[in-house]
């Protein structure tokens, strides 16, 4: 006899396309700062020692070149330039990632955003997932063994939704809509 204790239903709240080792080189909060930092510039490991130390992180360089190491290992940084000083080689890097350090924000009171903008970007999934070259490309590469489904097409879609959305943020409008347009008025505080 079964007895169940205990069920409720989960519904998915995020999607994640990040492969393995990528997934292994986030798994550290120190990692994560390091790719927050070298969104803004590139840097070279004795920088982001000294920008880390600013902000509450005391590291050995070492420590932050092994680091570096494990995400450039997992594609998550590259190396953007190299330059000689007094003999010792500094190698800058910048990010193919783009995170950020803070905790989850709670959406329960954003239940209709989250709708509406559900429901736009079923169209934009369709309009990828019915596109002739997208089709040619990525679709009948997988059937999955429990729903039949091509889960590859599907991870193609959410990389091509990935790296649109990646694409959209590097624009200049966007930065207007993140920095604004004018210098900062002064914000009256409220008691
Ligand atoms: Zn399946």
């Amino acid at each position: 006899m079964v007895e169940t204790l205990f069920q409720r239903d989960i519904k998915i709240k995020r999607v994640t396309t990040l492969g393995y080792s990528a997934a292994q080189a986030l798994n550290d909060p120190v990692r994560i700062k390091i790719l927050e930092i070298l969104s803004h510039v590139q840097m070279c490991a004795e920088e982001i020692t000294k920008t880390l130390g600013s902000s509450g992180y005391k590291k050995a360089t070492t420590t932050i070149r092994h680091h570096l190491d494990t995400l450039k290992s997992a594609g998550l940084i590259q190396a953007t330039k190299m330059v000689e000083v007094r003999g010792a080689v500094m190698k800058y890097y910048s990010p193919t990632l783009r995170a950020f350090s803070y905790d989850m924000p709670d959406l329960e009171k954003h239940v209709k955003l989250v709708d509406d903008t559900g429901t736009k970007m079923f169209k934009i999934l369709k309009s990828v997932l019915e596109d002739k070259k997208f089709i040619a490309a990525f679709v009948g590469k997988d059937a999955c063994g429990q729903c039949k489904g091509d889960h590859y097409k599907e991870y193609a879609a959410l990389e091509i939704v990935s790296a649109a959305l990646a694409e959209a943020m590097d624009r200049k409008e966007y930065a207007e809509l993140i920095i604004g347009k004018e210098q900062p008025k002064k914000v009256a505080i409220r008691q």
